[in-house]
C-alpha cells in the first residue's frame, strides 16, 4: 500500500510544468511551479504548516490552543487544515467585502469567521485590524502567527520551495519570478537560489502598478493577494534584482489564457506573474530557464476573472469601455 498518513503529509513538492502556448515565438524555457497541487490548494499551505510547528516549539500555541489572524484566503484554509490535525481551534477575520463564498470556505475547513464592516479607519475598534487584535488578547491561548512579519513565512520557502526548484532545474535554472504580497516567496526561495548558483540566478519581482515594491503610492488594483502599501518585514528589498511592473488588464488576459491554453486554472497572481515571467523570457536566451511561481487555483476567482461581465464593468475586455471604476470594486 502507499498512501499518506494525513494531508499535511501532502504540502509541498509540487510539480514544475513548462508553458508550451502563451510562450510562442520566446526561446527560453518558462517552467511553471504549480503550488495549487498543495492540498489546501495554495502555497500558503507550507508556511501555514511552518508556522505552526515553530510557535509550537517556541510555546506560543499549546495544546488546545486558538489560532487567530486577519485572513480571508489562503493562508486562513492553510492554517485550518494544520490545525485539524493537531487540534487547535481558528478564528479567522475579515472584513465584510470579503464573498460569503470565500468565508464559507473557511468554515468548512471547521474554522469560525468573524466578519467587520469594511468602510470603517483601520483605527476604528470595529476595523478588522482591531478587532483580530482584541480577539488574540482576551481568548485563553490564542495566538497570532502574523505571515507579514512571521520569520517562518520565508524560512519554510528557503528551506523547501527553494531547494525543489533548485533540484527539479538539476541546477540549471537561471531566473526565478514570483508575486510579491507579504514578501515571503520571493525572499525565501530568492535567497536560497541565490546561494545555490552563487548568485547565477537572477531574482524577479512581479508586481501590480499602484504597489509600494515598483515605486507606486498605493494606488487601487484588482490582482488579489499581492502588491502592498507598507513595506512587511519578511521583504527583503536585496533579494530582487528586478521588479516588473504588470496591469490589471495585463494579468486578467495572461490568466484566461493559462487556463484555456495550458489547461492551468489558476489565480490572478498568476496571470501577473507569468506576464512578468515572459517579459524576462522574451530578453533571455535559449538556454535559459526561467522558472515563475504560480501561488493559487483559478475557483476563487469564477465570478471575477472567469466572468465577461466582471471584465467588461473595469473596461478589461476588448468590447468596450469600462463602466465602473476599480476604487468603487473595493
Ligand atoms: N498570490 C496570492 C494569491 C497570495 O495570496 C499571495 C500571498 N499574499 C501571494 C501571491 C504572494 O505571496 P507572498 O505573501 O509570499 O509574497
Amino acid at each position: 500500500m502507499r498512501y499518506s498518513d494525513n494531508v499535511v503529509e501532502l504540502i509541498g513538492n509540487t510539480p514544475l510544468v513548462r508553458l508550451r502556448s502563451v510562450t510562442e515565438g520566446i526561446a527560453a524555457t518558462v517552467l511553471a511551479k504549480v503550488e495549487y497541487f498543495n492540498p489546501g490548494g495554495s502555497v500558503k499551505d507550507r508556511i501555514a504548516l511552518r508556522m505552526v510547528e515553530e510557535a509550537e516549539k517556541a510555546g506560543l500555541l499549546q495544546p488546545g490552543g486558538t489560532i487567530v489572524e486577519p485572513t480571508s484566503g489562503n493562508t486562513g484554509v492553510g492554517l485550518a487544515l494544520v490545525a485539524q490535525l493537531k487540534g487547535y481551534r481558528c478564528v479567522f477575520v475579515c472584513p465584510d467585502k470579503v464573498s460569503e463564498d470565500k468565508q464559507n470556505v473557511l468554515r468548512a475547513y471547521g474554522a469560525e469567521v468573524v466578519v467587520c464592516p469594511t468602510n470603517v479607519a483601520p483605527e476604528d475598534p470595529r476595523s478588522y485590524y482591531n478587532v483580530s487584535d482584541r480577539l488574540a488578547q482576551e481568548i485563553p491561548g490564542a495566538w497570532k502567527p502574523n505571515q507579514y512579519s512571521n520569520p517562518a513565512n520565508t524560512r519554510s520557502h528557503y528551506e523547501t520551495t527553494g531547494p525543489e526548484i533548485w533540484e527539479q532545474t538539476a541546477g540549471r535554472i537561471t531566473h526565478f519570478v514570483a508575486g510579491i504580497g507579504s514578501g515571503g516567496t520571493i525572499s525565501g526561495i530568492g535567497r536560497y537560489l541565490k546561494e545555490a548558483s552563487e548568485g547565477r540566478v537572477r531574482i524577479v519581482g512581479a508586481d501590480p502598478e499602484g504597489s509600494v515594491y515598483s515605486g507606486g503610492t498605493g494606488r487601487p488594483y484588482l490582482v488579489e493577494g499581492v502588491g502592498e502599501d507598507f513595506w512587511p518585514e519578511n521583504y527583503d528589498r536585496t533579494v530582487c534584482d528586478e521588479i516588473v511592473e504588470v496591469s490589471d488588464k495585463e494579468s486578467f488576459d495572461l490568466t484566461r489564457r493559462l487556463a484555456r491554453e495550458e489547461g492551468l486554472l489558476v489565480g490572478g497572481s498568476c496571470g501577473m506573474a507569468v506576464v512578468a515571467a515572459l517579459d524576462v523570457a522574451r530578453r533571455a536566451g535559449p538556454d535559459d530557464i526561467v522558472v515563475v511561481l504560480l501561488p493559487d487555483g483559478g475557483r476563487g476567482y469564477l465570478s471575477k476573472i472567469f466572468n465577461d461581465e466582471w471584465m467588461a464593468r473595469y473596461g478589461f475586455l476588448e468590447t468596450g469601455g469600462a463602466e465602473a471604476t476599480v476604487a468603487e470594486a473595493l
